[in-house]
């Protein structure tokens, strides 16, 4: 990939803007960087790049159409009006794991879906460096894409990369040798317009997939159980599900491929809940993909605690469990969490719903101890399940906790597993997670 001499204009300065602009200068572009926000590093920025032109607070369209190539970040729709008019100028338009793919040498397994991403990205990581191999992780999660590649030296034995639905709306010919869409639930609607859009930028991980790939898809999912006619010809299609008659399934209380018999009792697998043991017949699959052996599977797997802010237990005070689910950002995901846990629960819910049609949890929220709602969306949730069970809104985390601990009985469960974003009101779903956990450990205190 060159862009030696060539005008690289990056749109969006966060972490994978940072990736973006890092990648453009090494590959010797000349750089204009815009972002509607003010970001408070600017002037730190301006002194770090002093050849690098910022903008900040706007978006200097008119400018957009000097520029060789566009580099964008992935909170920027493909479909803004300005970039409409770029393509249309015949401006390359470029993605970070589009420009990624380009770069790269090494083998990509890349993970897809709207829950479950994180937690099979790290298992597929784990099960390749319990085989020995150097693996690269990360993506959407933890280090962008384009600041594993290394500097100086060899590239990894591969590269494991979940991906949003964001930077896959932004991938043209972008070719992972195995990728996974682990299931489809309405999510970021705000963003894409419409379900159908979501749907549509997730299948982008396959265009560019052929004879000798691998995709994995969700057997009990409609969408994905949906997709092989759209799958190009001669990528193997392999299925993860229930039923023993998929390559990797759950027969009775055992994970089993399909190529290699048992893997391993369910009891022996330290993350929790259904959708976990699903998560690690995907990891595995991805993992066989790229001939990594089942003892170094089954490894991983025995040995993987599970990922902070996923179904994490952070105590127990008065025979009352607190778990931290706070990336569970939307309903599919809440609703998993839920199904995780013998409850009865007391939910804490709410915060901004995106879009979404949350109203399926009146029915899951049946029969449960209670809700407390925060956040923007918190009245909209409140109304949804008046009636239904004792509902209480607060106006902060450490409220919400406090009202959850009094709605609890000995033997319940207190699930914070929002269904919602976090940014109305914490900085990110890590911020609002620890600030739970802070909130739960103060119960204690109290107590004491
Ligand atoms: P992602 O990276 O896609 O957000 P994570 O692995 O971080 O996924 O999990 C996020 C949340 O989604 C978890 O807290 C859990 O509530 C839920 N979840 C995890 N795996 C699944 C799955 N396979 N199906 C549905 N929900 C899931």
């Amino acid at each position: 990939m060159d862009m030696n001499g060539k005008k690289a204009y990056i749109l969006g300065m966060g972490k994978t803007g940072h990736s973006l602009l890092r990648t453009a200068l090494r590959l010797g572009a000349h750089c204009r960087v815009a972002d509607t926000r003010l970001l408070q590093d600017a002037a730190d920025l301006r002194r770090r790049y002093p050849a690098v032109d910022f903008h900040f607070g706007d978006m200097p369209e008119d400018l957009f159409l000097e520029a060789d190539i566009l580099l964008l970040s992935p909170g920027l729709a493909p479909s803004l009006p300005a970039l409409v008019s770029a393509r249309r100028a015949g401006i390359e338009i470029l993605g970070d794991i589009e420009l990624f793919g380009r770069i790269t040498r090494a083998p990509i397994v890349a993970i897809t879906g709207s829950n479950g991403k994180s937690t099979v990205t790290t298992l597929v990581g784990e099960m390749a460096r319990a085989a020995g191999l150097r693996a690269a992780v990360g993506g959407n999660l933890g280090t962008p894409a384009l600041d594993l590649l290394p500097e100086t030296g060899p590239e990894p034995d591969l590269y494991v990369l979940e991906l949003s639905s964001f930077q896959l709306a932004a991938c043209h010919d972008f070719h992972p040798r195995a990728a996974a869409i682990l299931n489809l639930s309405p999510d970021h609607l705000d963003w894409h317009g419409d379900y159908a859009a979501y749907a549509a930028a997730k299948t982008r991980i396959f265009r560019a997939m052929g004879a000798g790939d691998t995709l994995v898809l969700n057997a009990g999912d409609t969408f994905t159980a949906a997709l092989p006619p759209q799958v190009p010809a001669g990528v193997r299609v392999q299925f993860f599900g229930g039923a023993d008659e998929h390559d990797a399934s759950i027969a009775g209380d055992r994970l089993c491929l399909r190529s290699d018999g048992p893997l391993l009792d369910l009891d022996q697998l330290p993350l929790r809940g259904a959708h976990n043991a699903e998560n690690a017949l995907a990891a595995a699959l991805l993992a066989r993909a790229m001939a990594v052996p089942v003892t170094a599977i089954r490894q991983a797997l025995r040995t993987f605690p599970g990922l902070p802010h996923r179904l994490a237990r952070i105590a127990e005070i008065n025979g009352v469990s607190y778990y931290d689910d706070s990336k569970g950002t939307n309903l599919g995901a809440t609703l998993k969490a839920m199904s995780g846990l013998p409850g009865p629960l007391v939910m804490i819910l709410g915060g901004d719903a995106k879009g979404a049609d949350l109203s399926p949890l009146r029915e899951a929220c049946r029969g449960q101890r209670g809700v407390v709602v925060l956040g923007k969306d918190g009245p909209q949730i409140s109304a949804l399940l008046a009636g239904i069970l004792p509902v209480e809104s607060a106006r902060n985390m450490a409220q919400a906790v406090e009202k959850a601990a009094v709605l609890a009985q000995r033997g319940d469960q207190v699930l914070l597993s929002p269904a919602c974003a976090s940014t109305d009101m914490f900085t990110d779903y890590q911020d609002r997670g620890r600030q739970f956990a802070v909130a739960v450990r103060a119960l204690t205190e109290d107590l004491a």
